[in-house]
């Protein structure tokens, strides 16, 4: 059976650094969607609530259900509820939505700032406010967020502007909220009333050195056990199309984890565990094999690792981690 542990010296030493940076743990909303990015929703909610964290972002409102006795505040992104609640809010992410809210639903408005992807235009947003108060709806805050936060390409500084101006237009007594990990880390001087960080307090946050050169460190480490030892001659080949081949007499093991778990399978031939032992052919379903004997293999303990082997992002390589698998925090 694979298993995940979460350190949560880990995960403490990185809300340390994000609270410090945006003026206060009350400031910190931490976002749980999906899973917590694989790290176990309920896990690592419970080690918010701990270090003091009183504010959570989710997807949906199942999500929120499940955390709510945990926090003060949360932040539904894309879901509507049935009935309005106490402490759980929605996002508005199109106009045509507002008449769907139910009536006394504590809402807050995504605005587009140029992803284009959620949120009211700027044009609409005076349509917006009354179409809001028509719904009976609580509008507590405005958002937006950010295409290119961890790129030097110009753009955050344009988003940047247009919230600016949209914050000097609008008079109601709102809150504003832009920021993920990576433009908190790129701001001088965060100035807004909360920030909305997933990645970097899971410790994976990847951004330019001229941007940021803050270090934060992996929570989730993953673990497999070992079902099979055999002795290969040279010549002698491994797993689904045999396409490991011993150029030498070794040990290879099989270890009780694959895709099956959510380990992305074109890390296959590539990947290679933190203290260097080598996988031997394909990742299977529930099978992985590696030129080791021991009886429990230390997968992988950053993903922005295993990310880099299969070129993709370590928000990808998190998330796809199974919920079955069982998680411990340590
Ligand atoms: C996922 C998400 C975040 C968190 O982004 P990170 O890069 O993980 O910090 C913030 N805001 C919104 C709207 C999101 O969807």
């Amino acid at each position: 059976m694979a298993s995940i542990t979460l350190s949560k010296k880990n995960f403490f030493y990185n809300l340390d650094i994000i609270s410090k940076r945006s003026y206060g743990k009350d400031k910190v909303a931490l976002v749980l969607k999906d899973n917590a990015y694989g790290h176990g929703l309920l896990e690592v909610a419970q080690m918010a609530q701990e270090y003091g964290i009183s504010k959570a972002v989710v997807r949906t409102n199942a999500e929120a259900n499940a955390v709510a006795k945990y926090f003060e505040y949360i932040l539904v992104l894309a879901d509507i509820p049935k009935v309005a609640s106490e402490k759980i809010l929605y996002t508005i992410n199109d106009i045509h939505s507002i008449q769907k809210f139910p009536k006394g639903t504590r809402v807050e408005l995504k605005v587009n700032t140029g992803m284009n992807r959620n949120g009211i235009e700027i044009s609409e947003l005076e349509s917006a406010f009354s179409l809001v108060k028509t719904q009976g709806l609580q509008l507590e805050a405005l958002f937006t967020h950010h295409a290119c936060a961890d790129e030097l390409d110009g753009v955050y500084e344009l988003q940047k502007e247009i919230f600016s101006e949209v914050k000097r237009k609008v008079s109601h007594d709102l809150r504003f909220h832009s920021c993920n990990s990576a433009a908190l880390f790129r701001e001088q001087r965060f100035d807004e009333d909360m920030v909305r960080v997933g990645i970097a307090a899971y410790g994976c946050l990847e951004m330019p050195e001229s941007l940021s050169k803050i270090k934060l460190k992996p929570i989730l480490s993953l673990y497999a056990k070992k079902i099979s030892s055999r002795v290969l001659q040279k010549g002698e080949k491994v797993g689904y199309g045999l396409t490991f081949e011993a150029d030498e007499f070794c040990r290879v093991s099989n270890y009780d984890f694959g895709y099956g778990d959510g380990f992305i399978r074109m890390c296959s031939h590539i990947h290679t565990t933190p203290d260097g032992t080598k996988i031997a052919g394909r990742i299977s379903m529930d099978n992985s094999s590696f030129l080791s004997e021991k009886e429990e293999l230390l997968i992988f303990n950053d993903a922005r690792v295993v990310a880099d082997f299969a070129n993709t992002i370590s928000y990808e390589v998190l998330t796809s981690l199974k919920s079955h698998i069982p998680r411990k925090i340590i």
